[in-house]
């Protein structure tokens, strides 16, 4: 067998030129070796041609240089969809971050007197003036501020919850494991369906250190039930001289009624229902970038940051910015739904989407061709991450079925639809591939893919 072109063959070849320019030439060696050695361990007895190699050491750069996080279009009707992201962000988070991005900003820098600052204050008024809180502060996300406020505020001692609220959230968030990493007793009361304020008085001891509700984010209790509220527990708490915290998950700035949403606690009420501390996520309901926020008293506040997880767990300038300017959002509540991508979506008309059905239809129709039926029908949508569990939002999709063909024919056409340069992710339900259009924004993005 002759042996391979050598490496010096392969890159003096003209078209190596072009390639060495956009990767460089260290790239392109490093390419042209790889792809030599893979045919050397085929040892297959063929001799490709130079210019072959170099073809597939383009194909390997190429490959290489293409971002793994891709773009996608979220049809799956999940608006905010943690393995898609969660919340979009408004126009003026994303500026506010790239701002931070490029220009040295005066993140921990106080103007006024040229000399340090601390990172909470570029969030903590507004925070404040939002929720009606007298302190916050901020951490990368919601597990990560239960976390810190379990060690910060009950280590080595004992924490109530209800057994209707020892919730585990997707991606291995769990209440018991939670409060082991934080070094906390759990003393679980009541039972799944029912607990009592006498159940939460006589688990109280020397060793208690806070009563704690955490938000059923993503189940319902319904039936033969009965839940102590939050100003009852608070009310226990506080006889007993102890520090009432609500993990509220989604938790929101506003009453989402007013938006026409079903109702979800909102942070203020809480606040003002007795809790002590609260915690929520950046990224849920609120439309803001991961985070998880923590409001309350000043001086739980301040024990809170002044914990050593505080600085394993802070958020970066990006964050910060983002988050600055979604809260700044809030300034102008009736600009909200516009403003803030989580919000619009969410709110988004079935008669818009019904329209946006019916220009969409005839094209994908054409794309799928004739193998296939292309129908607008009505579907749910839901909020996601845990917001607003029980609440199905009216919406429209369109329904791609192949008549009288089996599921592996769908499953075949989700995945061409994710091989689209920007992927498409539907769902597949009722012998259907349904893409919800709620989250479709950029339709003109979408048709230009049906090619
Ligand atoms: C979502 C959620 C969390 C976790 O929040 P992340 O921001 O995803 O870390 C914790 N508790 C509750 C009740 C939640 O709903």
């Amino acid at each position: 067998m002759s042996p391979l072109p050598s490496v010096d063959a392969v890159l003096r070849l003209p078209e190596a030129e072009g390639i060495c320019e956009e990767h460089g030439r260290a790239a392109l060696t490093g390419a042209v070796r790889a792809v030599l050695a893979e045919y050397r361990a085929q040892n297959a007895g063929v001799r490709p041609e130079e210019a072959r190699i170099l073809h597939e050491a383009a194909a390997l750069l190429a490959e290489q240089s293409t971002p793994r996080l891709t773009r996608v279009f979220n049809l799956t009707g999940t608006v905010l969809h943690t393995n898609l992201g969660r919340a979009l962000l408004s126009e003026a988070a994303v500026d506010h971050a790239a701002m931070a991005m490029r220009s040295p900003c005066a993140l921990e820098f106080d103007l006024g007197t040229g000399g340090r600052g601390d990172r909470d204050t570029v969030i903590e008024d507004l925070l404040c003036d939002l929720t009606g809180a007298e302190a916050a502060t901020v951490v990368n996300n919601n597990a990560a501020a239960v976390l810190l406020v379990l060690a910060s505020l009950a280590a080595r001692r004992e924490v109530v919850v209800s057994r209707g609220e020892l919730v585990e959230i997707g991606g291995a968030f769990r209440v018991p494991d939670v409060m082991r990493a934080a070094n906390v007793r759990l003393v679980e009361v009541g039972t799944t369906n029912r607990t009592h304020a006498r159940d939460y008085e006589q688990a109280i001891g020397a060793k208690t250190a806070a009563l704690m509700k955490v938000h059923a984010s993503n189940y319902t209790i319904t039936g033969f039930t009965a839940d102590v509220g939050e100003a009852e527990v608070a009310g226990i708490a506080h006889a007993h001289g102890l520090p009432f915290i609500t993990d509220l998950g989604a938790g929101s700035l506003i009453d989402l009624a007013t938006l026409g949403l079903p109702k979800e606690p909102v942070v203020r009420d809480c606040l003002r229902a007795g809790a002590d501390v609260v915690t929520f996520s950046g990224d849920k309901l609120m439309g803001g970038p991961q985070a998880g926020l923590i409001v309350g008293r000043k001086d739980l506040i301040a024990r809170i940051r002044k914990h050593p997880l505080k600085r394993a767990l802070r958020v970066s300038k990006l964050t910060l910015a983002a988050l600055e300017a979604t809260l700044l959002a809030y300034r102008k509540p009736d600009f909200l739904s516009r403003d803030l991508p989580a919000l619009r979506l969410l709110t988004r008309p079935v008669a818009e989407l019904e329209a946006l059905a019916g220009r969409l239809a005839p094209n994908v129709q054409d794309w799928l061709g004739d193998a296939w039926s292309v129908s607008a029908i009505a579907c749910s949508s839901q909020a996601g991450s845990g917001s607003l569990p029980s609440a199905a939002i009216p919406s429209v999709a369109l329904a791609l079925r192949a008549e009288g063909k089996s599921g592996k024919v769908l499953i075949d056409l989700a995945q061409r639809l994710r091989k689209l340069p920007v992927p498409v992710i539907g769902r597949i339900a009722d012998g259907a591939l349904l893409l919800d259009l709620r989250c479709l924004e950029d339709e003109a993005g979408f048709l230009a893919q049906l090619v």
